[in-house]
């Protein structure tokens, strides 16, 4: 009976093995020696990258991973994986130099020593981790370990005693576990040399949280002002993407082959009828490489998201999002800056003609200024009012409720406006009557629509990358097709991104009937308009322009994960900086 009951299942003994592992991965997880080096360097980048579960590459990472593959070790012993239950720590050793009967562990590092004649403190104490480890497996401690500086050509022997060594790495080790068990990120440190040569500069923004503090100096920019790769759309039907080494093979339907390198893609985008291989898409996800589908129309179908992670940031962002205080200041904050941006941008339209607006207009632009004014009154009172009611006796959750009507009536004026500031005659086949959409019934409509789609991408991409749920967005309701996160992220971008280079682009004439589908009642871009759209816009995100509250110059295509990091600043403790961002 109990043999049959086990027969074409588990084995008795598989069985109580994978109990025994279970039981093991709920053991709490030895801690790696490179994390123990990370907390020696920075608090706060131990938290992010063990706790928070960020790692990113940058250059300096690379160059550190080039050395050790390139490194000639001679007769060392190298790379040794060692773990230690006694100890609680596991790591992986560069390489163990044999020398007078005993093993010395030897770290590579790829900068100079301090001041040219002593290793780095988190180095050392990297250094004396491995040669816990080392002794531990052994059985024979070294009395020393060395680090070796490749930029100055030095090696620095740190010398090693058993107990001391265990006491201190034991301290650190204790912070560590400390740290796991905190909710709370551990502030930017004072000193913000450490951060320059920091990978997670860009995660972290330390010189924003130090300005959103009362710092007095304006930050600076310490990551690159744009990313280096590029987002591959694919809009040809009948396209297949396939993985070939290190890079994508784009074929299409013509046979036409194109290699992309992986190292130079942030995302991919395929639109419409386009295939991708499975193991193109592992690539993807092993290499943090966007994956989005539009479908033919330029909705948004869905994205790849890479690993379970993030639950951290994620839990705080529902926590933060159940308080109507903070709900309320991030929507008046959201819909000050769209009807500003809308209200500027019609001013702009309408330049050096102030005498010759039509009374339609100026008092649609009064309209606005008038809602602009309703909400200045919902700022003040939900940027200093902590009490729970914010304006009179209104609730903060009546106010988002305002605000949206706010924001729909801005949206409303704005579009019914832009036909009289455009100068378009009627019988122009991108004429603008109005907007409408769930179909685009016009050129100009399907242009809009295709452009937000591209935009409602980003923003989903950028949610996902900082860590936030989509999912759940605090002005636009859950109800709605689309995730109301990504929704609430793009309206800061709508006209910033799209509104403006697209109606550049039909002031220059860049745009024919023949880049349009149109159908009775619905037109769409086809492929060839679609190209042109996405060059245009991806054109317009590379531009560069100053942040006009953090006063450092950056790409657009960066500017929208930054105004998300600064969105999740609003509940990390360093608000105020979501939601400024203005047209001139
Ligand atoms: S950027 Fe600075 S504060 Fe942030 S994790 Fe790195 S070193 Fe620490």
């Amino acid at each position: 009976m109990t043999e049959s009951s086990n027969s074409g299942t588990t084995p008795p003994e598989d069985a109580f093995r994978s109990f025994h592992n279970a039981e093991r991965l709920q053991e709490e997880p030895l801690i790696r020696v490179m994390a123990l080096h990370a907390l020696a360097y920075c608090e706060r980048l131990f938290y992010l990258e063990e706790v928070e579960e960020i790692r990113r590459a940058d250059a300096n990472v690379f160059a550190g991973r080039r050395l050790h593959e390139t490194l000639d070790k001679g007769n060392d012993i190298t790379t040794l994986e060692l773990a230690s239950e006694r100890l609680g720590i596991r790591g992986k050793i560069d390489c163990i130099r044999r020398e007078s009967g005993q093993l010395i562990v030897c770290e590579h590092k790829k900068g100079r020593s301090k001041e040219g004649k002593e290793a780095w403190p988190s180095d050392r104490l990297q250094a004396m981790a491995y040669a816990l480890l080392l002794a531990e497996h052994s059985g024979k401690p070294a009395d020393e370990a060395l680090v070796r500086y490749h930029a100055d050509h030095r090696t620095i022997s740190i010398p090693f005693e058993l107990d001391s060594a265990e006491k201190e790495v034991g301290m650190v080790l204790a912070r560590a576990k400390e740290l796991r068990l905190s909710p709370d990120r551990p502030p930017v440190p004072v000193h913000e040399r450490q951060c320059r040569s920091c990978s997670l500069v860009p995660v972290c923004l330390p010189e924003e949280e130090r300005f959103a503090g009362g710092g007095e100096d304006l930050p600076q920019r310490l990551f690159p002002e744009d990313d280096d790769r590029r987002i591959v759309h694919v809009v040809e039907q009948g396209s297949s993407i396939q993985k070939d080494g290190e890079q994508f093979v784009i074929t299409t339907k013509d046979g036409t082959r194109k290699g992309v390198p992986g190292m130079m893609v942030m995302a991919i985008v395929l639109h419409g009828n386009v295939q991708i291989s499975t193991q193109a898409i592992h690539f993807c996800a092993a290499n943090e490489i966007g994956l989005h589908w539009l479908s033919y129309g330029g909705f948004y179908v869905g994205s790849l998201t890479p690993g379970a992670g993030a639950v951290q940031r994620k839990n705080r962002q529902y926590q933060a999002f159940q308080i109507p205080v903070l709900r309320a200041r991030l929507t008046a904050r959201l819909v000050h800056a769209k009807i500003e941006n809308q209200l500027k941008y019609l001013l702009r339209l309408t330049r050096g003609d102030s005498e010759g607006r039509t009374p339609v207009v100026e008092e649609g632009l009064a309209r606005l200024r008038a809602l602009l004014h309703d909400i200045d009154a919902a700022l003040i009172s939900v940027d200093t009012d902590e009490s729970g009611l914010c304006q009179g006796d209104v609730y903060p959750e009546e106010l988002v409720q305002r605000l949206r009507g706010y924001e729909g009536s801005g949206t409303r004026e704005y579009f019914q406006l832009l036909p009289h500031v455009l100068n378009m005659k009627e019988d122009d086949f991108l004429y603008f009557a109005g907007r409408n959409r769930r179909p685009p019934k016009d050129p100009f409509n399907a242009l809009l629509s295709f452009g937000y789609a591209l935009l409602y991408r980003d923003c989903v991409g950028a949610l996902l990358t900082v860590g936030l749920d989509p999912a759940f967005g605090f002005m636009h309701t859950p109800r709605s097709a689309a995730y109301p996160l990504a929704l609430d992220l793009m309206d800061v971008f709508r006209l910033l991104l799209w509104d403006i280079p697209m109606i550049g682009s039909i002031n220059r004439r860049q745009w024919t009937e023949s880049d349009f589908d149109i159908f009775p009642g619905q037109v769409w871009l086809n492929p060839d308009g679609r190209r042109k759209a996405i060059a245009l816009y991806e054109a317009r995100k590379a531009e560069k322009w100053k942040h006009p509250v953090l006063d450092y110059s950056l790409s657009y295509r960066r500017t929208i994960e930054l105004e998300a990091r600064l969105m999740e600043k609003e509940w990390l403790g360093s608000p105020g900086l979501f939601g400024r961002l203005r047209i001139r």
